[in-house]
């Protein structure tokens, strides 16, 4: 008799055999059901049809590279992805979180870092998902900017301002906490669900994000030698 599988599925696409079966054998044992994917467009083909709760996905990939696949699961909606990118590639890395993935992580790494940063980003997913009290839900108004909580929308003047579920969250959290100094620290625990081996880079690229897709309109300030913050008049 087949039983449901309610375990969440992650789809862990990458072609180096060792590091796909070490991270099934982390995940696994973390709970999860997973399904393994050695090329890029096999991994692409299966997010589709099994639409997983998140994708970890190795840039450098026979078929389709990470870059594409991360795009193209994009323009289908906002499915979690965690790239793995190889070592002493930073510029891998900024263009892998400018094009929309939730997270990366360095190979070689610790699974069990994997497994942690796995729960973490899907732990922001559902939230971002959890339905909200519309009349709660709060809009802020700084000059041109509009930010709708509840729909997770960006305005600049009337139009709208595509944000990754991440630029939307940093955004948010430096308005909700307006004339707060916040840390990157401070911020890779809020919005990134932890703070260990925390990358600040990451805030940084999402912060230079945030200002190109929003020009003048952008509140947040960069305060030297200690973080970011959204100036509580302005
Ligand atoms: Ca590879």
């Amino acid at each position: 008799m087949a039983t449901r599988d309610d375990r969440p599925h992650v789809l862990v696409v990458e072609d180096e055999p060792n590091i796909a079966s070490f991270a099934r054998m982390y995940l696994e044992a973390a709970g999860f059901r997973v399904t393994l994917a050695a090329r890029g467009d096999e991994g692409l083909e299966a997010a589709e049809r099994e639409r997983p709760a998140l994708v970890v996905l190795d840039l450098m990939l026979p078929g389709l590279d990470g870059f594409e696949v991360t795009r193209r699961l994009r323009q289908g909606g906002s499915m979690p992805i965690i790239m793995l990118t190889a070592r002493d590639d930073p510029v891998d890395k900024v263009v892998g979180l400018e094009l929309g993935a939730d997270d990366y992580m360095t190979k070689p790494f610790d699974p069990r870092e994997l497994v942690a940063r796995v729960r973490a980003v899907l732990r922001r997913a559902e939230a971002a998902q959890a339905p909200v009290d519309g009349a709660a839900a709060p809009v802020y108004e700084l000059d041109r900017l509009r930010i709708e909580v509840g729909p997770r929308e960006v305005y600049v003047d009337a139009d709208q301002v595509a944000l990754t579920p991440k630029e939307f969250d940093l955004l948010a959290t430096l308005v909700e906490n307006r004339g707060l100094v916040l840390t990157r620290e401070q911020l890779l625990e809020r919005v990134w669900g932890y703070t260990f081996l925390g990358d600040s880079r990451t805030i940084d690229v999402h912060v230079r994000q945030l200002r190109r897709k929003l020009g003048e309109a952008c509140p947040v300030q960069t305060v030297w030698g200690t973080g970011y913050k959204v100036p509580a008049r302005r």
